[in-house]
């Protein structure tokens, strides 16, 4: 069996090697060509970009994540969802053993190296030996030069639209649909998974601003940040 890791860093070196060809090629290549005359299917996905990516809610980016991460045949269970909207990703084989962990992060600020270590003495106390983490951002230099070496997975913003934009094309369908499926950009609440509602704030220091506010106020006061 392909281990998660392996089969993902397949992936990246293939998303890779495509993207050097499109810089030689030009991206438009395969349109120009079918406009030229040849007809080509028109069922394909759209391709993915950053403000896509980034567009989507941060339940929806994380379901996007573990949906990538069971096409590539991993057993991925979402283990709980934290306070900050954070998820943790256990990787399982098919005996149940967990051979990766890892987080995924839908943020606007780069990824410090904190969280990276943070994620490796996870790793090392529970004595797993894969780490992987996503984030609609970026990671700090410093996070980047921590993860050189060692069994760590770091896949950015970038990256992540390469690896879907080259699955194969029923691969990309299904997450593609599913990324799209009914309101994709109106937060969840963390606490109940209900979608939030936009509010206005009436005093305070934001006055006059707007917030999400949960549906289920007053008996959830979860509040988030709306995205510029
Ligand atoms: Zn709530």
């Amino acid at each position: 069996m392909m281990s998660l890791v392996n089969s993902i860093l397949k992936n990246i070196g293939a998303s890779r090697a495509a993207r050097h060809q499109e810089k030689e090629h030009g991206r438009y290549g395969d349109n120009l060509a079918a406009v030229g005359g040849e007809k080509k299917p028109t069922v394909a996905p759209a391709r993915w970009d950053k403000p896509f990516l980034r567009s989507l809610e941060w339940k929806r980016y994380e379901d996007v994540c573990m949906e990538y991460l069971r096409i590539k045949n991993c057993h991925a269970n979402v283990t709980c969802i934290g306070a900050d909207g954070g998820i943790d990703i256990k990787i399982a084989d098919p005996t149940g053993k967990v051979f990766a962990i890892g987080q995924c992060k839908s943020w606007n600020r780069p990824i410090g190296v904190s969280l990276i270590r943070e994620l490796y003495g996870i790793m090392a106390a529970d004595n797993v030996r894969h780490g992987i983490f996503l984030t609609t951002s970026e990671y700090s230099k410093d996070a980047l030069e921590f993860a050189k070496g060692k069994n760590l997975l770091l896949i950015d913003c970038d990256e992540f639209v390469s690896l879907v934009n080259n699955l194969d094309e029923i691969s990309h369908k299904r997450l593609d649909d599913m990324a799209r499926a009914g309101d994709y950009q109106v937060p969840t609440c963390v606490k109940c998974g209900t979608k939030m509602v936009k509010r206005t704030a009436k005093s305070g220091k934001n006055a006059g601003g707007e917030f999400w506010g949960c549906a289920n106020y007053p008996k959830c006061k979860i509040t988030m940040h709306v995205k510029q």
